[in-house]
């Protein structure tokens, strides 16, 4: 049989925020190409559990691992620590994230937003970026932005300049923290298409959502939190027609 390292492995991950447990022993493989919807109420650890992989938050106890490389860390002051920010710092550069709140830099032009870390952070000639920045910026449909402030842009399109950016580190990993939220309705769809483009094209990727179609035919794998522990996780199809744990059932039923 053919093994192949996950891209992301979590074993018994816990995170605490002072005397509150947040996640409660998570475990996690996702495999390369993966993509995989992250579902659960409002306050049941999907984005604590999101920010642990990235490495916004450290682990309470328990291991994360990105294409095999667990991340290293040691006891400090209040819990554990990075051992090493070299480490911490190179693995990041594979792991792009999308908030929901776009955060791009708002005294830059988009061109600028996407070439910023390509160029200052991968020390990659600016032609180069500049070439890759346009042919992104034409693949999530806003070529014609490229000179403009984030502020000019609609939310919908400012989501997208922020895929694009992500896209342009040439992650090997895409996070997305509820993309569509802040979103009007109408915005939804143009960044539900290029999040589906993405998958199309072989992208890993892991989505916390509250958006049922996206869960059920785009992703491939659906994962439910409940109060910090994973009560369902299995294909998408199987999940929606036959849940196992009767709060999916509940959940999805009171989804629009
Ligand atoms: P979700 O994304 O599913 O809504 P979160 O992971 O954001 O859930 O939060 C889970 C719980 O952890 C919530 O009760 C939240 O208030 C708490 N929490 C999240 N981040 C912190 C933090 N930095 N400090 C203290 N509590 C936090
Ligand atoms: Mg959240």
């Amino acid at each position: 049989m053919q093994t192949t390292t996950p891209a992301v492995s979590i074993r018994n991950l816990r995170k605490s925020f002072g005397s509150l447990e947040v996640l409660k022993g998570v475990n996690l493989d996702a495999a390369e190409g993966d993509v995989i919807s992250i579902l659960g109420s409002s306050g049941s650890g999907k984005s604590t559990m999101l920010r642990c992989i990235n490495f916004l938050e450290l682990p309470s106890s328990g291991s994360v691992s990105i294409h095999g490389e667990e991340l290293l860390m040691k006891p400090g002051k209040q819990g554990m620590i990075a051992a090493d920010m070299r480490q911490i710092n190179r693995i990041r550069t594979e792991v792009a994230m999308v908030f929901q709140s776009f955060n791009l830099w708002s005294h830059m032009t988009i061109l600028e937003n996407i070439m910023e870390a390509p160029v200052y952070l991968q020390k990659r000639t600016k032609a180069e970026a500049k070439d890759e920045a346009l042919a992104l910026l034409e693949r999530v449909g806003i070529a014609d932005k490229r000179d403009n402030y984030p502020s000019h842009l609609s939310g919908g399109q400012q989501q997208r300049a922020a895929i694009a950016r992500a896209l342009a580190m040439k992650p090997r990993l895409l996070l997305f923290d509820e993309p569509t939220s802040a979103l009007d309705p109408e915005l939804v769809g143009e960044v539900l298409k290029v999040m589906r483009s993405l998958a199309e094209a072989g992208h890993t990727m892991l989505v916390v959502t509250h958006e049922m179609g996206f869960a059920r035919d785009v992703s491939n794998r659906v994962v439910f939190l409940h109060q910090g522990s994973i009560e369902e996780d299995g294909p998408s199809h199987e999940v929606f027609d036959n849940p196992r744990s009767e709060r999916f059932k509940k959940f999805i039923s009171l989804q629009k």
